[in-house]
């Protein structure tokens, strides 16, 4: 892959820029030398918080962002909705500030009849959220989750991420989502070709997720770089089967 012919570089957060408030050595001189002549956008699947929330974030780490530089999986999910199923009722099963984010997309959350169920990473949910949100599956809401994900990598861990939300609700209704938005999926990349006015094969996605970054990237024709510094090493990056374009150590490496 010619770096040349690549105008936005797409970069994942947990484990390519960060591992939780870890910044990790040198990410952050290397995305400044990239910023220089490239669109860079932080793209993360993590919808457990909002666009806000990574823009403070990514600024306490140093980084100079607006809203315009980060997207995440619950912004292609309202973006989505909002295009596709304007007048949808939805309920959003999401921590407050999620959910106060789909409203003020001008989306119609919490109505009295819903007829969609929105499922996010929601580290505020509860037993109750789930009964009503399986109820609603059950009795055929459509429903859509932002992202796959089966864990959210931290510093030293994981956490149970929205993959796993869904196979505790498929427990109880029989039922996966009818729409997912996120990496890998193609309604991410669209929205984003949308927002960023440039074709995807001049995008790159740099991540350190196999099944959902690189995989992002193969199946809808952005180019796939694999980061090193998060789940993936070589050995299993050789055992997986997947080709990518690129393989860096660190994003840190940029242009060195
Ligand atoms: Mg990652």
């Amino acid at each position: 892959m010619d770096d040349k012919d690549i105008d936005c570089f797409l970069l994942d957060l947990d484990g390519t820029v960060y591992f939780g408030d870890r910044l990790i050595d040198g990410v952050k001189e290397g995305i400044q030398r990239m910023r220089k002549t490239k669109r860079v956008i932080f793209l993360t699947n993590n919808s457990s918080a909002t666009r806000d929330f990574y823009v403070n974030k990514l600024s306490k780490m140093g980084f100079e962002v607006t809203k315009d530089d980060v997207y995440t999986s619950a912004n292609a999910t309202a973006d989505w909705i909002k295009a596709n199923r304007p007048n949808a009722r939805l309920y959003v099963i999401a921590s407050p500030e999620v959910k106060a984010e789909f409203e003020a997309a001008g989306l119609n959350v919490n109505p009295c009849f819903p007829d969609t169920v929105v499922l996010t990473f929601d580290k505020t949910l509860d037993y109750a959220k789930l009964v009503k949100g399986c109820e609603l599956i059950k009795n055929g809401a459509f429903y859509i989750a932002t992202h796959p994900d089966m864990t959210c990598p931290i510093d030293g861990g994981d956490l149970p991420d929205i993959g796993s939300f869904m196979r505790l609700i498929e427990g109880t209704t029989g039922k996966m989502p009818d729409l997912i938005c996120g990496k890998p999926y193609g309604i991410i990349a669209d929205c984003i070709s949308k927002m960023t006015g440039i074709p995807l094969d001049r995008t790159a996605m740099i991540g350190d997720r196999l099944s959902t970054d690189m995989r992002f990237a193969i199946d809808n024709g952005l180019k796939a770089v694999l980061t090193l510094t998060g789940e993936t090493d070589l050995n299993d990056y050789e055992k997986s089967g997947y080709r990518v374009d690129k393989i860096i150590a660190s994003v840190a490496e940029w242009d060195k």
